[in-house]
């Protein structure tokens, strides 16, 4: 770059971590013209006295219209770390959702990667005006003073106050305090200490010479033998280079002061490596895979259609073997030397699958998840920058890694919701975001489903994608019979037990019996959904969302789901004092403790948010379960999908009506999803499954299709509704959500929106202002509008943007000013 620009100053466009529409400006410092580099990190300062780190996204020598560029403070990177590929995709992903590039790249790159940015203070050695501060103000720049910097942290604790931004933010203002950000390299590689000889010494006749010349000093001569048990004398030159780990003297229980000795006087070398933090695989129990046959057929006409199509849909049912259709398909790719991609949903299964891959891969395989810590998320990224890892499989923020050259996306169990990330921008869609960018690396994508999504069948249907059907269990398996229980007959009969049919409770007590095993799923976690006074029907709610507290009995808590507020449960009504307080409905928690009631020999086993937030927890329960001990797997949607043990035979949906009647134009695709893939647990092998779904309402047509294993039929069903009402498939949906503290100004900005967007687009196009699903989330009153905009008819782009301006009007009237506008493309 630097040659374009010799005698002038360069200028560089810098990405930064927050919400502001475009690229800042900085000027290059002399001495660092010459490096400055696209996709390399620089610190920049930013506003009043911060500092952030960014991406150089242009080098040029323009300097900005419409301010001063300020200098770069410093260059992080000589070698960029941000390929273009990854700041195009960036720049794609913030204009298709509605965001900024800046907030992409934020969530894009490991937070290991971005310097540290905790807010100091620290006293502004200009300042000389004291007699312009109060007393308190004086205090605490003493205090600062002492102490050289405080966090606001440490601040407010010293001076006893919760809140010290105001006062923080009067002694900036009085320009007595600067603050800053500390600034350093969160990335630790790991390394360790190795021991080798003097390379003049590390031949035969060195060493024995060596051992002669220390026999009068038997300790330094153990350290020496030490080394020779672990490197062979015959086979010295070759492997003394690598050395032993420093660890091994201490395990030979060998003299501290003697290895020093022989370090201090040049015989020995100590040396540093850098590690992977992943535990290595044993290579020797890499797993050899046959196809069957119809596996075989089903991965040539992949491959087949991928001669035709960019995208191939893979519809194989339950059990079918689709990982290793997937590890068959990757094995070819990695011969052909591009880089593969493989998505997995952020659920219980990646633990299961991941361990799979790796019999197969071993530690060619990068894995990119979020329960990994940042230091092993960062030795990923800069694993796939150097072409160390030519595979790698991770959840949805992987596609954002520096890939170069990719041959192959799959995504697996493409269906499922935790693809679209909500919270906070960029509210994308990961198997979306991979068809792209699989498109601009000219690689093909492999979408995988028992059940897809009907945005991705009806591509299929229309040739838009290829597809490719594999309607048999492996082995000797084949689908488990489905079952519905009535239980407004069993409610007659007086046959149920704890919210549990007969017909269930018997099925499990056989199970019981013959050592095998039973999953109960249920989509609620905690002890009950609500409590509820008999007397005056009192319903404990969150005070700052609008939905009411669940009761979590181990704590014997009431917690809010939404905003994570507890509460101890009242003993008696907060309104009444009526001691009739009751939890009502059925959570996780409840249905473990009546089973153990019911069953008290049997073995329990939960899985839930609440049981799985430690790291390996996903891990130990499943572990747990397939070791075959426990009889019974109590969950919510977590054991739904994906997760593969031998010994289930039975599942047990305990309600699918809150599933099927859930307020929302997809709950029938879900209910049908999330069924077909929990019976899909029950006889993966040689025993048969049985799958038993208690709801209030057996004649509804999701269930007969579900019963029926009738995905087609339902499907073409279902999206004739669609069609009337044009949803998805047919539209593409954005919503824009208002939130504010007061209802009447959320609601009114809502509604101003409406109209201005239905002068352009149409009343047709334009939905609400409604409330809220959840009308109120931590205070803030949520109204939403929905623009539906058909496929094929407008120009995406220009309506997109039009829609930015008018948020961007509103957002700028005083009255709206502390509105936020969330925009979703693409609602699911
Ligand atoms: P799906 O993902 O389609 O539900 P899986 O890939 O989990 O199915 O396969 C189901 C089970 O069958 C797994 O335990 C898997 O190891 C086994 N399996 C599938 N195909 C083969 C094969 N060709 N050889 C050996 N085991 C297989
Ligand atoms: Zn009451
Ligand atoms: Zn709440």
């Amino acid at each position: 770059m630097s040659e374009l620009f010799p005698t002038e100053t360069l200028f560089v466009d810098v990405l930064l971590p927050v919400p502001i529409p475009q690229a800042f400006t900085y000027r290059v410092p002399r001495h660092f013209t010459e490096y400055v580099k696209k996709g390399s990190r620089v610190i920049v300062p930013f506003g009043r006295n911060r500092v952030l780190t960014g991406i150089i996204s242009e080098v040029h020598g323009t300097p900005p219209e419409k301010y001063k560029a300020k200098y770069i403070s410093e260059l992080m990177d000589e070698d960029p770390i941000v390929t273009e590929n990854q700041l195009w995709l960036f720049q794609w992903v913030a204009d298709y959702y509605m965001c900024h590039a800046g907030e992409v790249m934020n969530m894009g790159l490991p937070s290991g990667l971005k310097v540290n940015s905790e807010s100091r203070i620290q006293v502004n050695p200009d300042f000389d005006r004291e007699d312009s501060l109060e007393t308190m103000e004086v205090e605490i720049l003493k205090i600062i003073a002492e102490n050289d910097s405080l966090s606001y942290a440490d601040l407010s604790k010293f001076i006893n106050e919760i809140d010290v931004t105001k006062l923080v933010k009067k002694l900036i203002d009085k320009n007595a305090i600067i603050v800053y950000e500390e600034v350093k390299e969160r990335y630790v590689p790991k390394k360790i200490k190795k021991i080798r000889l003097k390379a003049s010494l590390a031949n035969k006749t060195g060493v024995l010479s060596l051992i002669d010349q220390l026999g009068k000093s038997e300790k330094q001569q153990q350290v020496i033998l030490t080394y020779l048990s672990h490197v062979a004398i015959d086979d010295i030159e070759s492997k003394n280079l690598h050395g032993i780990d420093k660890v091994f003297f201490k395990e030979a229980e060998n003299s501290a002061s003697s290895l020093k000795t022989l370090i201090d006087k040049g015989i020995l070398e100590q040396f540093e490596i850098t590690v992977s933090r992943f535990d290595s695989i044993d290579t020797d129990s890499l797993k050899e895979i046959k196809l069957t046959e119809h596996q075989n057929q089903a991965s040539d006409a992949i491959m087949d259609s991928f001669a035709e199509k960019q995208v191939v849909l893979f519809h194989g049912i339950t059990g079918s073997g689709k990982t290793e259709i997937y590890i068959d398909l990757i094995q070819k790719v990695l011969e052909s030397g591009s880089q593969i991609l493989m998505l997995l949903p952020e659920i219980a299964l990646t633990t299961q699958i991941v361990s799979r891959l790796q019999k197969v891969f071993g530690d060619k395989m990068g894995v990119y998840h979020s329960k990994f810590s940042d230091n092993e998320r960062v030795e990923v990224y800069m694993g796939v920058l150097s072409g160390r890892y030519q595979f790698v499989v991770g959840v949805r923020s992987s596609i954002f890694l520096p890939f170069k050259n990719l041959g192959l996306i799959i995504v697996d169990e493409e269906h499922e919701i935790s693809y679209k990330q909500f919270d906070p921008a960029p509210r994308y869609h990961a198997r979306d975001v991979a068809i792209m960018l699989a498109h601009k690396q000219k690689a093909k994508v492999l979408l995988g489903s028992a059940t897809p999504s009907f945005e991705s069948y009806t591509q299929a249907l229309d040739g838009n994608y290829g597809l490719v059907e594999l309607n048999k269990r492996f082995g000797d398996a084949v689908l488990p019979s489905i079952e519905l229980i009535d239980m407004k007959a069993e409610r007659k009969n007086d046959s149920v037990r704890s919210d549990f049919s007969s017909v269930l409770l018997e099925a499990i007590e056989a199970r019981i019996k013959r050592n095998e095993q039973t999953i109960v799923f249920q989509n609620r976690r905690g002890y009950a959904p609500y409590m509820n006074c008999e007397e005056c029907n009192w319903i404990g709610k969150c005070h700052q969302c609008a939905v009411s507290l669940t009761h979590h009995l181990y704590e014997n808590t009431l917690v809010c789901h939404y905003c994570g507020h507890t509460e101890s449960l009242p003993k008696t009504c907060p309104v009444c004092d009526s001691l009739k307080i009751k939890s009502k409905g059925v959570g996780t928690q409840k249905i473990e403790e009546d089973l153990q009631e019911i069953f008290p020999e049997a073995g329990l086993l939960r899985m839930d948010f609440d049981t799985t937030r430690a790291k390996n927890a996903y891990q130990r329960i499943i572990n747990e379960f397939s070791e075959g001990e426990v009889d019974i797997l109590v969950g919510t949607q977590m054991i739904s999908k994906g997760l593969d043990f031998d010994n289930v035979s039975l599942v047990g949906v305990f309600d699918a009506d809150k599933m099927i009647h859930f307020p929302d134009f997809r709950s029938a695709e879900r209910a049908y999803q999330m069924l077909t893939q929990v019976s899909g647990r029950a006889g993966r092998k040689e025993k048969p499954g049985q799958v038993l779904i208690q709801t209030g309402d057996p004649e509804h047509p999701v269930l007969s299709y579900v019963v029926q294993g009738d995905y087609k039929g339902f499907y073409h069903a279902e999206v004739k509704e669609r069609e009337g009402f044009r949803y998805p498939p047919y539209s593409r949906i954005i919503s824009v959500s208002t939130k504010h503290v007061e209802k009447t100004v959320s609601h009114k900005a809502a509604g101003l929106l409406v109209e201005k967007l239905q002068a352009k687009l149409g009343s047709q196009r334009i939905l609400g202002p409604e409330r809220g699903m959840v009308e109120r989330i931590r205070n803030q009153y949520i109204f939403d509008v929905w623009i539906k905009l058909e496929k094929n008819k407008l120009n995406m782009a220009a309506t997109k943007k039009f829609i930015r301006e008018q948020i961007t009007e509103l957002n700028t009237q005083k009255e709206f000013k502390s509105v936020r506008f969330v925009v979703t493309v693409d609602v699911v």
